[in-house]
């Protein structure tokens, strides 16, 4: 069985080909970042968001040392994608990892309230059979009721016009990362 984090990327190399428009919502150490950038290859974009100057910087040198040129890094909060896509923009992938960045601020964490809003604005950007991965981490102050509010949204998502996964371990200890998954049909 693959882990959560190579199953996220499992669903994400399905949906994205090569010159696709993707998103990279919780950039962090950048290594989504760069998984992204090379699914979409040259001819596509990344857009990659953080708020925070410590993934920034790790995201930037990332990419320095991949030489990568397709990506566009931008320090600001997810929910405001659609002022960087244009409107007939559609993308194929999304992935957020949720939490705080490891061997950082734990204060600095992801919040459902905006992260709902950034999953309705990308919704609306999904083409037909692209995929929005979450990767739930819950364990940190703050994280059981942002899982609690992503899993109702996600729940009630029309299954007409959208697919909902959920995968993880249910016999690992301590609050163990949960994927949530939406394709559109
Ligand atoms: N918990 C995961 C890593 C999560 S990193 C793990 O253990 O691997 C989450 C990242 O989201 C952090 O770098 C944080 O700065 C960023 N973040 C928090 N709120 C955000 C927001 N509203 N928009 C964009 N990024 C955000």
């Amino acid at each position: 069985m693959k882990s959560v984090v190579a199953f996220s990327h499992q669903l994400l190399q399905d949906a994205v080909i090569p010159g696709d428009i993707v998103i990279d919502a919780t950039a962090g150490n950048g290594n989504d970042t760069i998984f992204l950038s090379q699914l979409v290859g040259e001819n596509g974009q990344v857009l990659a968001f953080d708020i925070q100057d410590q993934a920034i910087a790790a995201t930037n040198k990332k990419l320095t040392e991949h030489a990568i040129h397709n990506t566009k890094i931008i320090q600001d909060s997810h929910e405001h994608v659609a002022a960087y896509l244009d409107t007939t923009d559609q993308i194929s992938g999304a992935i957020f990892n949720l939490g705080y960045l490891p061997g950082s601020d734990k204060t600095v964490i992801t919040h459902g309230a905006s992260t709902i809003k950034a999953l309705n604005s990308m919704l609306a950007f999904l083409r037909k059979r692209g995929v929005i991965v979450l990767v739930i981490y819950h364990g940190h102050k703050g994280g059981t009721e942002e899982k609690e509010t992503i899993l109702n949204y996600a729940k009630a998502l029309d299954q007409q016009s959208y697919n909902v996964l959920q995968y993880g371990f249910i016999n690992q200890r301590n609050h163990p990362p949960f994927i949530v998954a939406i394709d559109k049909k």
